[in-house]
């Protein structure tokens, strides 16, 4: 680069001294040659002076004016080279002072949000971009340098581009939820609602604010909205709450409101993707009663980048925590890869004939916070009458949080509504519920609100039993009916240690400080089965039984039914305060201390150790000793 400079200046300098010499010739010189050329010239063709005159001076103030113009020319060069030589010096001492200057440290090596993102971003920077990560729990700074209209991939499958609907559909009423969401967020998702659903078929938007606080969610969005409406006259609306009314009521609000045929209820931080309504109104078309789910994609919170989900049904566990389960048999059989798939349930985000979700309750009002309501609003469906399905070429990328600003942690949320559902829907099976949240039977001390009204909206329904839904929807959960014993384990020689499924990935339970998560769940079996670290109880997938392995003494955990068909030693005696003892090798699960002075965990021959657990079912024993 430095070689060619100078060629460069080389050149321009030879230049200037070419048209230095030259001027010099012209304006020093001029009377002389004149003089000769004119008077060789007169001689050699005999002409007058005074013509030859006027044409020789002619010529030579053009050549004249020639080299002023090249003498101009030449400077321009010498200058725009100079210019350029100036930006490239600048460029390279930029780079090399950048070489110097060491990597940008990494002020928060620890947060998420800069494992894949941000490694050149000024310090300053970096802690703006993290503060805004926190309160959001996603990546706001990257958000507010985004285009609202960017482009997403299509991740329909090809055969969905080949797919026609009624020229005639349904309106709809897009309904997007929010509490403190960014703004940016907010008009990403309102915008690709308005350039991805055909406008005839738009009715209108409904923003509803669960009573947030941020500010930038007053007045700033109450412009932008008017904004739009001079764009797109009385498509968005906004209704705010004036307290803070959970998920459930913001999607009811939505609802409530709402005029067209169709209601559409999203989060706000979705971008729906191309093609996204037709299915879902062609089906509603079809079939009023049906509820219908689009299939999510992934936003990722930290980089925004879209991450294709695979098709599958929506299910939930026990726990009533929603779950991806496997495509069912008869529509893989169907071999159309465009069918709906019939459901047990929706993750949250909905489509409906909105008179027909009326109808049947809309969401459960009394939910409160977060989860829960989509299984409410399932079990509903499909025992009062209706249906659940997900369309595979309705696609919506939806950006999944690192953590909720609303709520640190969800479970006593989730918990408390999980058992609204269970004891307005799941009749005998609604023990499942309270056993896998570990709390007692009778009296748990939990607030779940008033449910007559659901009961009675149950009965006016008339609708079937949740053993009609578990046979005929989603047979993949398992009910155990014969658990007589369940909750933390405690040990007489010490109350202030549990029985614990040790770490994981491993195999070995252990004694334990008590605390009050799943790995110290038990659950005693009248068959004599004792599963240690939380119940799953589903079909397929195995619980760990507690096993004495015959040598050694350490007990293990090994899959249940793989245990029981291997015939391991898998049964155990147990009544409440007694000792725990293998019904095969009569060996006791004790605790003793190690060298170190900590009790440990072992099968020995039985001594006076008794076992205390924690929840008791049937008049089994004693209930509710801890
Ligand atoms: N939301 C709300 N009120 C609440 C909690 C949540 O309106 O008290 C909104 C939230 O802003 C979001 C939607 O409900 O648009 C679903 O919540 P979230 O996205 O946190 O749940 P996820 O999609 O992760 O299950
Ligand atoms: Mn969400």
């Amino acid at each position: 680069m430095t070689l060619r400079r100078n060629v460069y200046k080389v050149l321009c300098f030879g230049l200037i001294l070419v048209i230095a010499y030259n001027l010099f010739l012209v304006f020093y010189t001029k009377a002389i040659l004149q003089k000769l050329i004119l008077s060789s010239l007169q001689k050699e063709l005999h002409l007058p002076l005074s013509e030859w005159n006027g044409t020789v001076i002619k010529r030579l103030s053009h050549l004249e004016l020639d080299f002023q113009h090249l003498k101009k020319s030449v400077q321009l060069v010498v200058k725009q080279q100079e210019r350029v030589d100036n930006i490239l010096e600048r460029v390279e001492a930029k780079a090399s002072e950048m070489k110097k200057q060491k990597p940008r440290e990494k002020l928060f090596p620890d947060s998420l949000l800069f494992k894949q993102w941000g490694e050149d971003l000024p310090e300053a920077e970096q802690k703006k971009a993290q503060d805004l990560f926190q309160k959001f729990g996603y990546n706001v700074y990257l958000s507010n340098q985004l285009p609202f209209n960017r482009p997403i991939p299509d991740t329909r499958d090809s055969r969905c581009l080949q797919k026609t609907y009624p020229s005639q559909l349904p309106s709809l009423s897009v309904i997007l939820i929010f509490v403190n969401e960014a703004l940016s967020i907010i008009q990403r998702a309102v915008t690709s609602v308005i350039n991805r659903t055909p406008s005839r078929l738009l009715k209108e938007i409904i923003l509803v604010d669960d009573f947030s606080s941020n500010e930038e969610l007053k007045a700033n969005l109450d412009e932008k909205i008017e904004l739009y409406n001079q764009k797109y006259p009385g498509l968005l609306k906004i209704i705010r709450h004036t307290e803070r009314k959970g998920l459930a009521q913001a999607r009811n609000t939505g609802r409530d409101v709402a005029t067209a045929e169709v209601v559409a209820i999203l989060d706000a931080h979705i971008e729906v993707n191309v093609g996204w309504s037709e299915p879902i109104l062609a089906r509603i078309q079809e079939d009023h009663t049906v509820i219908v789910s689009p299939v999510f994609d992934n936003i990722r919170f930290d980089t925004f980048q879209l991450y294709k989900y695979n098709l599958a049904v929506d299910g939930f566990n026990w726990q009533l925590w929603c779950r991806y389960d496997p495509l069912p048999k008869d529509w893989i059989d169907l071999n159309d890869v465009t069918a709906p798939v019939k459901s047990p349930s929706i993750m949250g985000i909905l489509a409906a004939n909105r008179l027909f979700l009326g109808k049947i309750g809309s969401l459960d009002g009394g939910m409160l916070v977060y989860g829960g309501e989509n299984v409410e609003l399932s079990l509903r469906v499909w025992q009062c009458g209706g249906r659940i399905e997900v369309l595979p070429c309705s696609r919506i990328a939806h950006l999944e949080r690192h953590h909720k600003p609303y709520a640190l942690d969800l479970a006593p949320a989730l918990m408390r509504n999980a058992l609204r559902v269970a004891e307005t829907w799941m009749d005998e099976y609604k023990d499942m519920v309270y056993l896998v949240w570990n709390i007692p039977l009778q009296n748990s001390g939990i607030d779940y609100g008033d449910i007559s009204s659901r009961i009675a909206l149950r009965e006016k329904l008339r609708c079937k039993s949740f053993d009609w839904y578990l046979k005929n929807v989603y047979p993949a959960l398992k009910p155990m009916h014969n658990i007589v014993a369940y909750g933390r384990m405690k040990n007489s020689l010490d109350q202030n240690i549990c029985l614990d499924q040790g770490p994981i990935p491993g195999n070995t339970p252990i004694i334990y400080s008590c605390h009050i998560y799943s790995p110290q769940y038990t659950y005693y079996h009248l068959t004599g089965e004792f599963y240690v670290g939380g119940l799953i109880a589903e079909k397929g997938v195995d619980d760990r039984c507690l096993t004495d392995p015959g040598f050694g003494e350490k007990p293990t955990l090994e899959p249940c039914s793989k245990a029981a068909k291997n015939g391991l030693h898998i049964h155990w005696d147990f009544k409440q305060g007694r000792a725990v003892r293998n019904r095969a090798t009569q060996r006791c699960l004790e605790i003793k201390k190690d060298t170190s002075g900590y009790f440990v965990l072992v099968l020995q021959t039985c001594t006076t150790q008794g076992w205390t657990i924690q929840h008791t079912v049937r008049n089994w024993g004693p209930t509710n000793l801890q």
